[in-house]
């Protein structure tokens, strides 16, 4: 059993049916990838950015080289745009030789290209190499004019998080996992020193091996096993999502600025673009109190512009199409917390999962498999698993004889249903009946793009809220946004009416 539908608990599940069917995966939202995977940046780091020796640093250079093999089968695009980590005068804090300017500027020409060369070295990165000025501007020409070196990293790779997760999960259902959605554990079991299984909201449900992979919550679960002794203290991370154009036209891979010595509370960000070709800035690194706050205010947008402002200057403000935050899951200690219980047999902790969870997945999986094959879980692979997940053709992926021949196969095809992102009638068909049925209005974004243009639903919202109802049997004003009580609509005007005569 599985506890949480996240990209750790899916690629975990995933693995698992390589050896058994028995897998179940529990998930408190109506969807899977509806925590922190599906409020990320979407980045394969290659571990340039973790402290060496951690084992979030060892986890995410082995996961990053596993990425190909990884998404085998998923239908899901993985593609390696690279990184370009950018050295400026502010590349060195002003204490390191901040009255030598001369000595200043040689350190960050050649020590600090060097630094980064050897740090990669270190924790087994492959292909770094020293970019000069020249070769910068020509691979990023909006990047600021201070720019002195630059070091490029090939490793980097881009994912969509949801997309992967929801496919994770529909391979491990397709090889005979079951995903209970809308199913919050409330409790877990332990007798005699062994886990049971677990109380959710909608009964108990007995097993015998218990992975907690519950994201910012995986503190909590931990102690409902009294297996826990750890803290998370969310913190929120905001992002600027920019319309595609955007990102073509003013950077075309990911973009950093080093900063060596000093404190950070997360990588840094930077400007990066998404695997569907928007732009993202971002993100920010704040402590919160609650771990459901994913809100986002006019003052952290601003903070965004002010904070980049200096690595991509003239930044197209208006270009601006969203902005998202998600809720990081730090512990005390920065790294992540894998590992079986000592005090509840069977009860597995994967905690602390913060960046980079998503590039660290595969790597997280294999060791959390081998946990739990100590634990009892078969170590010799099935002959009927199924290394292909079946994936409807999106009409916006083919090319014009591609999308001619889906009309003919689907009439429904020919009505594009979202504009800015060429979503049709079928598209959202398929994903309401998915594997993973999307049950409202975000679960159908993630699975087809409907409202992730330009004009952000605008267009396509109350087609898409239709559709959803029309193919699921329920009144249009019981669809939601996502899940629970995110109701879309208040009532119905007539009766709003009738009530006030
Ligand atoms: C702003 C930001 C940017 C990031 N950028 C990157 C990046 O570029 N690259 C990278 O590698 N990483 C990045 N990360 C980190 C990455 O997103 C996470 O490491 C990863 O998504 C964690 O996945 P998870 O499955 O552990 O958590 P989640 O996706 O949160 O999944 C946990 C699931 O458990 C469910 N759950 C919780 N409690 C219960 C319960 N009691 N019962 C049932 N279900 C429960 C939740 O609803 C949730 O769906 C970023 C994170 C943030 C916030």
């Amino acid at each position: 059993m599985v506890i949480g539908g996240g990209v750790i608990g899916c690629s975990i599940a995933r693995e698992v049916t390589r050896y058994t069917p028995d897998v179940v995966i529990l998930e408190k939202e109506a969807d899977v990838a509806d925590g922190t995977s599906k409020a990320n940046n979407a980045e394969v780091h290659s571990g340039i950015g973790e402290k060496h020796g951690t084992l979030k640093q060892k986890l995410n250079v082995r996961g990053n080289r596993m990425y190909e093999e990884f998404v085998k089968g998923l239908g899901v695009d993985f593609k390696r745009q690279g990184l370009l980590i950018v050295i400026t005068p502010r590349s060195l804090p002003d204490r390191v030789t901040g009255r030598l300017p001369a000595l200043r500027r040689q350190l960050l020409k050649e020590l600090v290209p060097r630094l980064i060369l050897l740090s990669g070295k270190r924790k087994g990165i492959p292909g770094q190499r020293i970019v000069g000025r020249e070769e910068i501007f020509r691979m990023e020409p909006n990047v600021t004019r201070e720019a002195i070196v630059g070091v490029h990293d090939p490793t980097y790779g881009l994912v969509s998080p949801y997309k992967l997760t929801i496919a994770l999960a529909e391979h491990a259902i397709i090889n005979g996992a079951k995903v209970f959605l809308d199913t919050e554990v409330t409790g877990v079991n332990v007798e005699g020193g062994r886990v049971k299984g677990v109380v959710t909201d909608r009964g108990e449900i007995s097993a015998p091996i218990v992975v907690n992979a519950a994201g910012v919550f995986a503190d909590d679960v931990a102690d409902m096993a009294g297996a826990g002794g750890f803290k998370i203290h969310p913190r929120k991370g905001a992002t600027l999502i920019f319309d595609k154009e955007t990102t073509t036209e003013y950077v075309r891979g990911s973009v950093a600025e080093a900063k060596l010595f000093v404190k950070k509370k997360s990588k840094g960000g930077g400007g990066m673009p998404t695997i569907e070709g928007n732009l993202q800035l971002g993100p920010t690194a704040i402590e919160v109190d609650d771990k459901n706050d994913t809100s986002i205010s006019a003052g952290e947008i601003e903070e965004i512009f002010e904070r980049f402002h200096y690595l991509l200057p003239d930044f197209p403000r208006r270009s601006v199409i969203a902005a998202f935050s998600g809720v990081r899951a730090p512990t005390t200690d920065e790294d992540f917390i894998i590992g079986p219980s000592d005090t509840a047999h069977g009860f597995v902790n994967v905690a602390g999962m913060q960046s980079p969870g998503l590039a660290s997945a595969p790597a997280v999986a294999q060791m959390v498999l081998e946990i739990l094959q100590d634990l009892g879980v078969p170590s010799e692979p099935r002959p009927g698993f199924d290394p292909v997940r079946p994936t409807p053709a999106l009409f916006a992926d083919q090319d014009r004889k591609g999308r001619e021949r889906l009309i003919k196969e689907d009439r429904r095809h020919g009505h594009v249903i979202c504009r800015c992102e060429q979503v049709t009638e079928a598209d959202v068909v398929n994903a309401i009946h998915g594997i993973v049925p999307a049950t409202n209005m975000d679960a159908v974004k993630r699975r087809t793009r409907a409202g992730m243009g330009r004009c952000h639903g605008g267009f396509c919202g109350n087609r898409v809220a239709a559709i959803i109802a029309r193919e699921l049997w329920m009144p249009v004003t019981a669809v939601t946004k996502d899940g629970g009580g995110s109701r879309l609509f208040a009532g119905e005007t007539k009766h709003f009416l009738e009530e006030i005569g």
